[in-house]
C-alpha cells in the first residue's frame, strides 16, 4: 500500500514499474492542509500543504526564509502546485539505474548490485555513501528543514510519534532499500518547526547545471546569528552531496565563537566536506559544495 498526495513522485515511478503498490490510498481529503502557528511560537505544517503554498505563506517568508527559498528553487511552478510537504520528505533518488527496471539496483531490488559505482554517477552522493548505494537525496525542501531542526509527526498502526528531522532519513549502509524510519502504514500528519531564532539570518543557495527545473549538484541552507562580529549560532545543511539531507554539525562547530569572515566560512566548508568520498565522475562536487557553503555564509551574513 502507498499513500498518494501530489503524485509527482509516485505516479512517475508507477509508470516506470519501479513502484508497483497493490493499493494506493488518496490522502488529499484528510484535514492535513493547514499551516498554523504552534503554541510555542513555532509553525505546524500539515502533510498535504502544497510546496507553493508553504513557500509563499507570509509567516514562512518572514520567519523561515530559508525554507521559502529552498522550495522555490525546487522543480517547476506546476510541480510545486501539486507537490506536498510529506511527499517531498519521501521523494526518491533520481539515480538513473534506480528508475530503469532493466538495470540492477540494490535500492530497488536488494542484492542485485550497484551499477552506479562504476557507471554514471556525476549527480550522485559523496557523503554518507556505502559499497551498496551512492544515491543522492534530491530534495531542496529537506535541506532547509534539516537546518531549521524540524520534527516530523507520524500516525501509524502503533500510535503517534514525533521524529527529529536528523533521525528521519537513513544512510544506505547494507539496506539502501530502507530510506526512512517509517514503518508500513505510517502516515505523516504534519511537520513542526521550532520558533525562529531571533535575529538569525537565513539563506538557501542551490548550484545546478541550469538556472531552473534542475536538481542540485550542491546546495547549502544556512541559519546564522552574528553579534559584535562573532558568530553566536549556526545551523548548516547541505543538499545534492549526501545520501540524505546533510546536516553538518562539523561546520556549525567550526563557526560558533569565530569572527564572521571569509577564512572562517571556508574552514567551516572544509570541515563539512572532510569525510567526502568522490566517485568516478563526481569528485568536482567536493570543491563545488565547499564554495557553495562559503558563498552562502557570506551572502547570509551580508543580507
Ligand atoms: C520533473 C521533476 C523535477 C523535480 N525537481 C525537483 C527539484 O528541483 N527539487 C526538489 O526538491 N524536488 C524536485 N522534484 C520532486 C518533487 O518535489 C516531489 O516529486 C514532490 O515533492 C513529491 O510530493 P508529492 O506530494 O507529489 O508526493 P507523492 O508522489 O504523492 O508521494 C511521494 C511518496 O510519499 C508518500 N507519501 C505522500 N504523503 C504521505 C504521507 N502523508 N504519509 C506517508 N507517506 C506519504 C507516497 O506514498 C510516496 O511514496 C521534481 C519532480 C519532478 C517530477
Ligand atoms: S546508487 Fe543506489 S539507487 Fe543508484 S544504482 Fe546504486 S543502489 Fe541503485
Amino acid at each position: 500500500m502507498r499513500f498518494i498526495a501530489g503524485g509527482t513522485t509516485l505516479v512517475d515511478l508507477m509508470k516506470l514499474n519501479v513502484e508497483t503498490p497493490g493499493r494506493v490510498l488518496d490522502i488529499n481529503r484528510l484535514p492535513l492542509d493547514k499551516i498554523e502557528t504552534a503554541p510555542d511560537g513555532g509553525l505546524k505544517i500539515g502533510a498535504t500543504v502544497r510546496n507553493s503554498e508553504l513557500a509563499t505563506h507570509p509567516t514562512v517568508r518572514r520567519d523561515y526564509p530559508v525554507l521559502s527559498q529552498a522550495l522555490l528553487n525546487g522543480a517547476s511552478a506546476q510541480l510545486r502546485n501539486m507537490a506536498t510537504t510529506a511527499g517531498n520528505l519521501l521523494q526518491r533518488t533520481r539515480c538513473m539505474y534506480f528508475r530503469d527496471t532493466a538495470m540492477p539496483c540494490n535500492k530497488r531490488e536488494p542484492g542485485t548490485g550497484c551499477p552506479a559505482i562504476s557507471g554514471t554517477n556525476r549527480m550522485l552522493a559523496v557523503l554518507g555513501t556505502s559499497e551498496h548505494c551512492i544515491a543522492s537525496n534530491p530534495s531542496d525542501m529537506c535541506v532547509a528543514m534539516a537546518a531549521l531542526e524540524a520534527t516530523i509527526h507520524v500516525q501509524g498502526p502503533k500510535g503517534s510519534r514525533a521524529i527529529a528531522f536528523a533521525d528521519f532519513h537513513l544512510l544506505p549502509g547494507n539496506t539502501p532499500q530502507r530510506e526512512t524510519v517509517l514503518e508500513p502504514g505510517d502516515l505523516i500528519t504534519h511537520v513542526t518547526l521550532p520558533a525562529p531564532v531571533k535575529g538569525s539570518k537565513q539563506l538557501y543557495l542551490k548550484l545546478r547545471d541550469r538556472a531552473s527545473y534542475e536538481f542540485a549538484l550542491a546546495s547549502a541552507a544556512v541559519v546564522i546569528s552574528v553579534a559584535g562580529g562573532n558568530i553566536t549560532h549556526a545551523r548548516i545543511a547541505l543538499g545534492g552531496v549526501g545520501t540524505k539531507p546533510w546536516r553538518s554539525q562539523e561546520a556549525e562547530a567550526a563557526l560558533v565563537g569565530q569572527p564572521a569572515d571569509q577564512p572562517n566560512f571556508r574552514k567551516a566548508a572544509e570541515a563539512a566536506m572532510r569525510d567526502a568520498k568522490p566517485q568516478t565522475q563526481n569528485g568536482f562536487k567536493i570543491e563545488l559544495a565547499k564554495r557553495c557553503l562559503t558563498h552562502a555564509l557570506k551572502m547570509a551574513v551580508a543580507s
